[in-house]
């Protein structure tokens, strides 16, 4: 067993500016997926933990605030340099505790880089506008810090969906809570507090609290916490909304997904199998934006299906360390789900094409032809290595097929003529579409988020983040006060 980088500050800790503690002295035994070993016991936070972070979180953020945007930059561009020479490092993490493929693990670091280069520049975009007023008085609208953010995070790209909602919290001019899933607490979070610490950020701004959902919740109640940031599924997320707004807080959801990806008569199909099964099977399917159904013109189907099923008996499953591109699932539990989802599809009709088969935790890449809407695969987020795929004959079912339920997150089309898939792209209900593409897709510029039950109408990253991170302030000032007739 590679024990060196199980050693770490975050042995028996948490992060609160210092590595510390947690308050009642509870550790939290953090499994290997590929292996079922423990990899290491850290800090176990409790409710009375994030009280604490959130308090000490608010007495620090005013200065930072008061820093102003250079300086702010200054120590995100130093945070960025110090994740990206932390490289190897966090590949080993990702796939250790996350059963990342070393491919995805790279990917997923190299992305969390450009997340903080992306804040450090939002942190010197101007910071406000003048506004039309009469003309003895000087009207400006300024964005604002909300304060303390808290931000919920899950296992699957632990260390993106993190970074991509602490690092502009922070260029904003906030404090930040980071409660990551207690599955993945190193790369989910105490690699960002190791980063952000080693580019000088001020102890306070930034805690890292791993822990269960009572520890989420308790952000959300906590009145030092301005905002709450979640990612995560979607029933989660309801009570995470619920909650959030009963205490007024601004709530910001990144939820679950069923992404079609639309494979139209004139695509080539090679291509259209590659895309596919990117889609489906990257990280083990565990990716909110996974491709959820291939939906492929009947002409091409038995061609994509033979192609589908010649990648899926060709990947390497097992453990990501020995080279594996198929890891295992995050526990038990989701292999046991994903095989349900599984067997009562193809007890309702469906063909099990191949896979459907389990080791321990890694379960080989799946495809399913001939699934049909009220089958558990074609209607349910599977959030496992199954490549869902459904013939259509005309356009209009497409995009029937492709609407279905209440999810709303990603598309893709893939087909020869662009101005074709580009107008059959426009009827997808989705926040982010994607014409010869698959669905899998981010981009720190870009803003992500979905409709219907993907989210809360809420966005993160690009353009979406200053609206997000802070508020406006209207300050009006004049020379001398009015002398108003009363
Ligand atoms: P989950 O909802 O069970 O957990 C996510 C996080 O929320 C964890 O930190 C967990 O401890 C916490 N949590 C759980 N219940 C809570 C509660 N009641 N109150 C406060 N916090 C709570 O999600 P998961 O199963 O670990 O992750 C997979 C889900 O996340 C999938 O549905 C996937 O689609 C979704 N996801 C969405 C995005 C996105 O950006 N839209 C990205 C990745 C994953």
């Amino acid at each position: 067993m590679d024990t060196q980088m199980m050693d770490g500050p975050w042995s028996g800790r948490l992060y609160t500016g210092a590595w510390t503690p947690a308050l009642a002295g509870g550790v939290i035994d953090v499994v290997e997926p590929a292996t079922g070993r423990p990899l290491i016991a850290v800090g176990r936070a409790e409710p009375a933990d994030a009280r604490a972070a959130a308090r000490a979180a608010a007495a620090a953020q005013a200065d930072w605030a008061a820093r102003g945007g250079e300086a702010r930059a200054q120590v995100l561009e130093a945070a960025a340099r110090a994740l990206a020479d932390m490289a190897e490092v966090v590949s080993r993490w990702l796939m250790r505790e996350s059963g990342s493929s070393a491919p995805k693990a790279a990917v997923e670091g190299q992305h969390a880089v450009g997340f903080v280069r992306h804040a450090a520049a939002m942190a010197l975009e101007p910071g406000g506008r003048i506004l039309a007023s009469t003309p003895a008085r000087t009207s400006v609208a300024e964005r604002v810090p909300l304060g303390v953010v808290g931000v919920i995070s899950p296992f699957n790209f632990p260390l993106v969906l993190s970074i991509r909602a602490v690092a502009p919290a922070l260029a904003a001019g906030n404090a930040v809570v980071l409660k990551p899933d207690p599955r993945t607490p190193v790369s989910g979070g105490f690699l960002i507090a190791q980063a952000f610490a080693a580019a000088g950020l001020p102890p306070g701004l930034l805690h890292v609290l791993p822990g269960g959902a009572e520890v989420g919740q308790a952000l959300c109640a906590d009145p030092d916490i301005a905002m709450i940031t979640f990612t995560g599924s979607t029933g989660a997320g309801r009570k995470v909304g619920e909650l959030a707004g009963r205490h007024l807080k601004r709530v910001q959801l990144e939820l679950g997904g069923k992404n079609p990806l639309l494979i139209l008569e004139d695509a080539d199909v090679e291509l259209a199998a590659a895309n596919a099964a990117w889609g489906a099977w990257l990280h083990q399917g565990q990716i909110c934006m996974s491709t959820g159904r291939i939906l492929v013109h009947q002409g091409l189907h038995d061609a994509l299906v033979a192609r589908l099923a010649a990648k899926a008996q060709a990947l390497p499953v097992g453990d990501p360390l020995d080279g594996a591109i198929i890891g295992p699932l995050i526990d038990p539990g989701q292999v046991a789900r994903v095989d349900a989802i599984v067997k009562a599809s193809v007890a309702a009709g469906a063909t099990l094409v191949t896979g459907g088969t389990h080791d321990g935790r890694c379960y080989a890449p799946t495809v399913l032809a001939g699934v049909a809407p009220g089958m558990p695969a074609f209607d349910e987020e599977i959030f496992g290595p199954v490549a869902v795929v459904t013939a259509f004959a005309t356009e209009d079912q497409a995009v029937d097929l492709a609407n279905r339920g209440d999810y709303g997150l990603a598309a893709g089309v893939i087909g020869g003529s662009v101005d074709r898939a580009t107008r059959v792209g426009a009827r997808l209900r989705a926040g982010h579409v994607h014409i010869n593409d698959q669905t899998v897709v981010a981009e720190p510029q870009a803003p992500f988020g979905g409709m219907g039950a993907s989210g809360n109408g809420s966005r993160i990253s690009g353009p979406a983040n200053w609206e997000e991170f802070s508020t406006w302030r209207w300050v009006t000032t004049q020379p001398q006060a009015p002398a108003y007739p009363m």
